[in-house]
């Protein structure tokens, strides 16, 4: 692990892709990934299987999620498949219960799943309950009802929050809020879900525009800036327990969310993503926000 004064801010340099990480894990490495059925979430499936752990596909619609299992069964890789509708507690309890009696323990989850209904130059907030449900209480639910199970060993598990640079605080414009959440001493639960609910309240009052939160695709933006947060509390709460919690943003990459738009393909952002997923213990840091640099060297921002 190198460490590199840029100037944007100390920055922690994983491998870049010429450096291979060192095999630490097996075929009993096990690791659920969410929005699996296409997509970034479908590559790092790909990526996992290739690289030879036990891969859960999970999709929210079983049709789409099979499809994309049979195409990986085409060429040659064997992944578990479960349907699994992040925003949905029910649907959340049902594939705990079938995780937990089908494997019991778990490595690896990767919350990429998300959601937003604007084209890139929109900034609707008329769908932001539903952005924030899926994108922020998604994982966060599901990151909750998994902890338990996850196996605690010296190779650490590990749980990385597919997020986004739009999430990120510099984008936030209440002061207010952005003290709140730079006091990681004291930042909560209780206070992230209340940033959120003043969101919401805001879009309702239809003053959302005039409260600085962030200016791009707003609704998505909050909804990761609530889960980068959540994500420093966890990470803060489980340090020294064997649990990572990280966040990471794949940059503008070319899926539907972006109507295939991007300046990288979801392979090559999912081949950094499996390689931060997969770094070694003893340079797997936590409560970190990573982001793809030059020579998909990933390195973190605060
Ligand atoms: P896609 O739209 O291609 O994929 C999103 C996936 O999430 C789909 O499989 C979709 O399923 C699934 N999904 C949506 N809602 C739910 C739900 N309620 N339960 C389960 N699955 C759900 O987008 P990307 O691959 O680009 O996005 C992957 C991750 O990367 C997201 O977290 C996104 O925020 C993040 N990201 C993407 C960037 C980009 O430029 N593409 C940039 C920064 C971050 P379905 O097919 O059924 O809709």
């Amino acid at each position: 692990m190198a460490f590199k004064q840029t100037a944007e801010s100390i920055n922690v340099v994983a491998p870049s892709s010429d450096h291979p990480i060192s095999r630490w894990w097996s075929k009993e490495t096990i690791a659920i990934v969410t929005g699996a059925n296409k997509g970034i979430g479908f590559e790092l499936v790909r990526r996992l299987a290739e690289l030879g752990l036990t891969v859960i596909l999970t999709a929210r619609d079983a049709v789409r999620g099979l499809k994309a299992v049979e195409i990986l069964k085409n060429e040659g890789l064997h992944v578990q498949f479960f349907c699994l509708d992040v925003s949905d507690p029910n649907s959340i309890k049902t594939f705990v219960s079938w995780f937990q009696e089908a494997f019991g323990v778990l490595d690896i989850l990767i919350n990429n799943a998300a959601i937003s209904f604007n084209n890139i130059y929109e900034n609707s907030v008329e769908e932001a309950e539903t952005v924030i449900r899926t994108n922020f209480y998604g994982p966060k639910m599901l990151t909750e009802a998994l902890l338990p199970l996850f196996r605690r060993s010296s190779t650490a598990a590990r749980i990385l929050n597919i997020s986004s640079r739009l999430g990120l605080l510099d984008k936030l414009r209440n002061s207010k809020l952005k003290e709140m959440l730079l006091d990681e001493e004291n930042l909560s639960e209780t206070q992230i879900e209340g940033m959120v609910n003043l969101f919401l309240e805001n879009v309702k009052s239809g003053t959302w525009k005039s409260q600085g939160w962030p200016k791009v695709w707003t609704d998505y933006a909050v909804s990761k800036l609530a889960l980068n947060a959540y994500s420093r509390v966890l990470a803060k709460r489980y340090k020294g327990h064997d649990i990572s919690v990280n966040c990471f943003c794949p940059g503008f990459t070319q899926t539907s969310m972006t109507g295939g738009k991007g300046t990288h393909s979801a392979s090559a952002v999912a081949e950094v993503g499996a390689r931060l997923a997969l770094l070694p213990a003893d340079e797997l840091l936590t409560g970190k926000f990573y982001v793809v640099g030059s020579s998909n060297a990933i390195y973190s921002k605060l």
